[in-house]
């Protein structure tokens, strides 16, 4: 008779035990165990390769409280905490979208690891919020809009903070969606754009930059509980959503894709570390800016008054 083992949990391919995890591009089943290490390796080589951390170092943490910012906020506090010479503290931006992310809730996270947190809202720093401009001009450029100023807000922070290094959660899902928007747009700038800050620009790390979406979102659960915060209620950027599903569908044959086209943008990038990139400090607001300010552009956009 035919035992049925209805159970029947795959098993780790390193330690047998009941596996959490089925990584498709490494042929991998992982248990709990050997998936937190395998993560957590990554991200360190990661990290030593592009020497994203130093003795000395004050990390300031991009911490919306979502999955991805949680989890970078995890992985931070568990690699840094016995180190006395690199701080952590957490930045939180408040771009006043109404029932959309509690900024508390990313205050509590970091708190309850001991890690010092600044709330900054889009209100204080700019006089409006995003709910407001998207009263004034529609929410069909609210994403771009969003964006710009967020950069500009947690750089400003990073800085009055001294930071060394700002730490921002994006996943190999998300870098290689932007990689293949760059290059569907023909966008050489931006393939080319050094990764050698400009003065004023506080530097960046992306530790996750190699770790899947999914895995990212595993890590954040099991290191601090459910963390979905939802979608922003005015997420509409059409073409970061059609080169997603193109991507996941296409990977989904070829696994190694996101990686290959990660790895292509850090290459491209490495080409021009002997230049900067142009930038100088804006004459209203004194953040680095190219030729003209998106952020001050903006502004007087949604405004309409000169600031
Ligand atoms: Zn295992
Ligand atoms: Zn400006």
């Amino acid at each position: 008779m035919i035992k049925v083992d209805l159970i029947s949990p795959m098993r780790c391919s390193k330690c047998r035990r009941p596996a959490i995890l089925f990584q498709r591009y490494s042929g991998l089943h992982l248990c709990r165990e050997h998936f937190l290490a395998d993560l957590e390796s990554k991200a360190k080589r990661d990290i030593r390769s592009h020497g994203w951390i130093r003795p000395g170092d004050m990390i300031g943490i991009a911490l919306s409280g979502g999955k991805d910012s949680s989890a970078l906020l995890y992985f931070l506090h568990t690699l840094v905490s016995r180190r006395k010479d690199v701080d952590l503290f957490a930045i939180t931006v408040d771009e006043g979208i109404s029932g959309y992310r509690d900024p508390g809730i990313a205050r509590k996270r970091a708190l309850d690891l001991g890690i010092p947190h600044v709330t900054v809202s889009f209100r204080e720093k700019f006089g409006i919020t995003i709910d407001e401009i998207v009263g004034k001009k529609g929410d069909f450029l609210s994403c771009s809009y969003c964006g710009v100023l967020r950069r500009h807000v947690l750089n400003a922070v990073a800085r009055e903070e001294h930071a060394t290094r700002l730490a921002l959660g994006f996943n190999l899902d998300d870098e290689a969606q932007s990689v293949l928007m760059n290059v569907l747009r023909g966008d050489r700038d931006r393939l080319l754009r050094s990764s050698v800050p400009a003065e004023g620009v506080i530097p960046r790390m992306k530790p996750f930059l190699h770790i899947p979406e999914r895995e990212v979102a595993l890590y954040s659960y099991l290191m601090g509980g459910n963390v979905d915060l939802g979608r922003c209620p005015y997420a509409h950027n059409a073409l970061r959503a059609g080169v997603r599903e193109m991507l996941n569908a296409y990977a989904w044959e070829h696994p190694a894709t996101r990686h290959a086209l990660v790895n292509l943008g850090d290459e491209l990038a490495g080409l021009n570390t002997g230049q900067k990139c142009g930038l100088h400090p804006c004459e209203r607001c004194g953040e680095p800016c190219g030729n003209v300010c998106r952020s001050c552009q903006i502004l007087s956009e949604v405004t309409g008054n000169d600031r």
